[in-house]
This record gives structure tokens, sequence and C-alpha cells, in this order.
């Protein structure tokens, strides 16, 4: 039932061997897709032999599920905005789908605008403590580690190291922080991701608290999640055990440690931008946003961007056309209509090409607005986005003005 936790492992020893942990996510969705309970699995696989290019697969047929098992630290797709964009947001096919805290709540925030159907989807989360660019994970290896990145078949975060593993068996391992603190490491805003476990999925399945035994560490977090997980045992392909006390007591601990650690990086990346004299600050963002090459990337890869007409497009009279950087209507537009919903997900960001720190920015005043509003986005379902339903009485109360 909902709440409960265990130690969980395949029955199936090529699951069991290629997986990352005790390969339930791997079986889990071999089981719904073998009794036919999805049409397919959304899931993310290595693309050939290359562990820094991963990205999202649909799959229907069981046997390649295989191809999947396993965890790539070095690859941030963009799953809620695959599922909705690519997938039609699963109104028309029932899917399982796999994904970090912050794909799962990409998800919740798109259910929430009707985007996703949520009766049609059994969610299967992953605790997170981050990913690697591939292009910094790459320069890290070859600069930090002295090896070649192809050589790598393995790559983990760990206690707060990053660890590697080479072809011919060898761990080496690094201090993260001090990795990260030379600008190396983890995506800026993973460093700073608060929310490591996804409760918000069907069912959490992580490392933490397995003691390094080749299990996977199980929350059912749904009633939904709970007659699959059970459905599952009864049919053969998992076995669990109930997650003993010392079990529990180790992954809270170390989900502790990891969100500690977050907030110190919080306050390490917005300090310098909150400190700033106002016409400081002014200078500093106009000279960002004046390095806007209105690619709209960012605004296509943002997992809750989704107005089908745009008031950012050109025809829309707001925005002029064929004007590079744009006017600051296009920042402040994209900035107001996202940030109360802002999941710090990093994928704008990611996208944009002028370098511009948009996560830091957006996601720093989205904690201003949890300040006013207690709003978490894609943490509960039944929860509306707080600029989405406030009143024209509340807007007039003083003392809430955002300044950046
Ligand atoms: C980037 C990352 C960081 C993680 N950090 C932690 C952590 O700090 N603590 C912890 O307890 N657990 C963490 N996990 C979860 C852990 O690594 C295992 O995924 C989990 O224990 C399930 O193990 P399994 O053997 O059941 O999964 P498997 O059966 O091996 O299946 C793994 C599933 O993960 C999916 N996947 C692989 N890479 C990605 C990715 N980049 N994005 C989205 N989905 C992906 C695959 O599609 C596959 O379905 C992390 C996972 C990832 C991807
Ligand atoms: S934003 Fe959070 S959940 Fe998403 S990849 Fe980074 S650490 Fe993981
Ligand atoms: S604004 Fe950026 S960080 Fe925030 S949800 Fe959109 S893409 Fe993610
Ligand atoms: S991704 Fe960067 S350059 Fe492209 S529109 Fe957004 S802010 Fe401008």
């Amino acid at each position: 039932m909902k709440g409960d936790m265990y130690l969980a492992w395949s029955s199936d020893s090529e699951i069991l061997n290629r997986s990352e942990n005790g390969g339930i996510v791997t079986s889990l969705l071999k089981f719904v897709l073998d009794t036919k309970r999805v049409d397919a699995v959304l899931a993310v696989k290595a693309r050939g032999d290359d562990r820094y290019d991963g990205g999202p697969v649909l799959i229907t047929d069981p046997s390649e599920l295989i191809e999947t098992a396993g965890s790539l630290h070095c690859s941030s797709p963009n799953i809620a905005r695959f599922l909705k964009e690519y997938l039609g947001g699963a109104f028309d096919m029932k899917l399982a789908v796999v994904g970090k805290p912050c794909d799962i709540r990409g998800t919740i925030e798109l259910v929430k605008r009707e985007q996703v159907n949520l009766d049609n989807l059994f969610l299967i989360g992953l605790n997170c403590s981050g990913t690697l660019s591939p292009v910094v994970a790459k320069r890290t290896i070859i600069e930090e580690f002295g090896v070649d990145p192809l050589n790598i078949i393995h790559e983990d975060i760990e206690d707060g190291n990053l660890i590697i593993m080479l072809k011919d068996g060898t761990e080496k391992t690094k201090d993260l922080k001090a990795l990260e603190e030379k600008g190396y490491g983890r995506r800026e805003n993973c460093r700073r991701c608060e929310i490591k476990i996804p409760t918000m999925a069907d069912i959490a399945c992580g490392k933490w608290g397995t003691s390094n035994k080749k299990a996977t560490f199980v929350e059912i977090c749904s009633d939904k999640g709970a007659e699959l997980f059970e459905e599952a045992i009864k049919a053969g392909y998992i076995a669990v055990e109930h997650a003993d006390d010392k079990a529990i007591k180790e992954r809270k601990e170390k989900e502790q440690e990891a969100i500690e650690s977050a907030l110190k990086w919080e306050k390490t990346d917005f300090a310098p931008l909150k400190n700033m004299a106002i016409e400081e600050k002014f200078d500093y963002w106009w000279g960002q946003f004046s390095q806007c090459i209105k690619c709209y990337g960012c605004r296509d890869a943002c997992p809750i961007c989704y107005c089908k007409d745009c008031i950012l497009e050109a025809d829309r009279g707001v925005v002029m056309p064929g004007e590079v950087p744009p006017n600051a209507m296009f920042p402040m537009i994209r900035i107001a209509h996202v940030m109360d919903s802002c999941l710090n997900c990093g994928q704008c960001q990611d996208a944009c090409p002028a370098g511009i720190p948009l996560t830091r920015l957006i996601f720093m005043l989205n904690k201003e607005l949890y300040g006013i509003f207690k709003y978490q986005p894609g943490v509960d379902v039944a929860s509306r986005p707080p600029l989405r339903s406030i009143t024209d009485e509340e807007l007039t109360i003083p003392g809430v003005e955002l300044v950046f």
C-alpha cells in the first residue's frame, strides 16, 4: 500500500546483471508491457555505445527493454516535454514513464495545464543526485581524472564523490564539491536541486538505503503504484523484502545530506545576484539579455511553456520581427509566464546558445514566490500555480513586489 518501502530485486538474471541496482525499474516496465497494461514505455537509452548521448526512447517490444537498463548520469533528456510534444500527452495511449524528480514534476505541471493525461500514465520515479552535461563530463574526466572519456563504462555520485569506472574494472573517485568549486561536475541547477526522491510519482526507486546490495529501494507513492507493484510480485517478476528501520534511516540520511548540499549551493549561486545594488542588477541582467539571439530555444525546451499561440511570436505584435536582441518584453514575458512553476530543471539554460543564466534567474524568482505562496511546482497534482489562480484583490496587497 501507499507508503510501504521495500528492498526489491528482479527475478530475471539478465535484467539484474545489466541494471543499475536491483533491476526493479526494468522489471516493472517489462511487466506492464508483457501484460499489455500499457501500449508503450518511455525510458532513456544511450545512443550506440556513447554514454554521453542518452535520449528518450519509446518501446513497445519488451525484448528491447534490456537496452534501457542502467543509469546515465551524463544525460538530461527532457522527458516531460517529449511526452507532451511527441506522444500527444498520452491522451491516446497508455504509457509507463521513467524519470528523475524534475521529469516527473514537469509531467505533473503539464497535467495541471491539461497537456498530459495522468489517467493513462504509470510514473516510475528515480531518486536523483544530479546529472552532468555531456561536455562538462568529458572535460572533467579528461582534465581532472586524466582518463579518456570513451574508456568509461559507468559513472556515479555517492557520498559526495564523483566515481568513474573504467573498462578494465578500476574505479577512480574525486570529491564532487572540490570539482564543482573549480567549475566541473554537475549541471548548475542540479547542484541546488532539493527534491531528490520523486514521491509525486506512483513508485520511487533508488539505491539509497540498499547499503550497496544489488537491490532497488522502492517506495510506493500511490494506490496505482501499490496495485502495479503487488501484481508484479504475484506474477513473479520481482522479489521483495520490507525495508527495515536501518535501511529507511540510511536512505533518509543520504537524502538529507543531498538537500543540505543543495541549499548551500543555492545560497552560493543566488547571493551575488541578490546582493547587487539595483543599478548594478539592471546593468547585469540587461547585459545578459542583450546577448539573446531570439532563437526561442528556452521557450521550446521549457517543460511548462505550452501555449500553442505564443505571445512571443512576431505575428502577435509584442516582439518585433527582425529585431535582435529582442526588446525587453521578450525575456520579461517568458519569465513572468513560468516563474511561479519553474522546476529548476535547467532545460532552458542548457538550450541557450548565448549562455544566459536563465534557470538561475527564474528559479531564484520562483523561490521568492514560494516565500509568498508556498507553492512547490510539480509536487501535488491538486494544487494550482498561484499566478494562474490569483485574484484581483490579492494583486493589490502591498509588499509582494519582486525585484530582480
Ligand atoms: C542521473 C541519475 C542520478 C541518480 N542519483 C541517485 C541518487 O543519488 N540516489 C539514489 O538513491 N538513486 C539515484 N538514482 C537512481 C538509481 O541510479 C537507479 O536508477 C534506481 O535505483 C533504479 O535502479 P534499477 O536497477 O531498478 O533501475 P534499472 O532497471 O537499471 O532501470 C534504470 C532506468 O533508468 C532510466 N534512466 C537512465 N538514465 C536516465 C536519465 N538520465 N534520466 C532519466 N531516466 C534515466 C532508464 O530508462 C531505465 O528505465 C539516480 C538515477 C539517475 C538516472
Ligand atoms: S534537476 Fe534535480 S532531479 Fe533533475 S536531474 Fe538535476 S538533480 Fe536530478
Ligand atoms: S524556466 Fe527553465 S528551469 Fe524553469 S521549468 Fe522552464 S526550462 Fe526548467
Ligand atoms: S535560448 Fe537564449 S538566445 Fe535563445 S531566445 Fe532564449 S534567451 Fe534568447
